[in-house]
């Protein structure tokens, strides 16, 4: 499909244009929104960039004016500077339209800067959520504690001072997730009842819920 068919298809579908000219301009301000422009609409995806096709699947999601965004690892594929740029381009689609995002991601830089409130999950579980500077700095849920300890620190000299909290253990699969809490077999902390039934989410601090019984 060309970039004007794919960008057009969630119109066509909910019926969002009265004509053919309405549907192309419709599309046209949707690439240009997203830095591309109407050179792109005819031509097929594999002649762009990855930076490219991102755009191309935002300009997309657009398409039907939506409120609320699902983005699943956006940027992970995407090399550091270009990374930057969409992510840029998500905050300024955000200002303009007033979108909510739920945005999917392992980069944990890329979480803390893009994200107002951030979720934890282990093996398929919500372990931790708080609001995104209070699960950085005042985590507590022992899987939350030991990613934010990986994450790369630029300064050497506060580099030398952190302490990386290493799991043991590999991650269990998902089909055959361990009894009880799915993060005891590589918690330091895990006692007999974190095998026999998994924690709740709660409340430890207002608007900080994490779901452990070492609390
Ligand atoms: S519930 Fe138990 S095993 Fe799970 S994170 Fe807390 S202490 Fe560790």
């Amino acid at each position: 499909m060309t970039v004007s068919d794919i960008v057009g298809e969630a119109m066509d579908i909910h019926k969002l244009y009265r004509d053919k000219k309405e549907r192309y301009e419709k599309i046209l301000g949707l690439l240009r929104r997203v830095g591309l422009n109407s050179e792109h609409a005819n031509r097929y995806p594999h002649e762009f960039s990855g930076g490219q096709r991102q755009r191309v699947g935002i300009a997309r999601a657009l398409a039907v004016d939506p409120e609320f965004i699902v983005c699943d690892e956006p940027v992970s594929a995407l090399d550091v500077s270009i990374q930057a740029q969409v992510i840029n381009m998500f905050e300024e689609l955000q200002k303009d339209l007033g979108l909510t995002y739920l945005f999917i991601a392992h980069d944990l830089s890329v979480v803390n800067h893009i994200s107002d409130r951030i979720g934890v999950m282990y093996l398929g579980h919500l372990v931790e959520v708080a609001d995104a500077e209070e699960l950085i700095f005042h985590s507590v849920h022992p899987y939350t504690v030991s990613l934010i300890s990986a994450v790369p620190i630029a300064d050497p000299v506060l580099a030398r001072k952190s302490e990386r909290k290493i799991l043991k253990g590999d991650e269990p699969s998902p089909l055959n997730p361990p009894s009880g809490c799915t993060f005891r077999t590589r918690c330091p902390y895990a006692k007999k009842r974190c095998a026999e039934a998994a924690p709740e989410l709660r409340e430890v601090s207002p608007g900080h819920f994490c779901a452990c019984y070492h609390l």
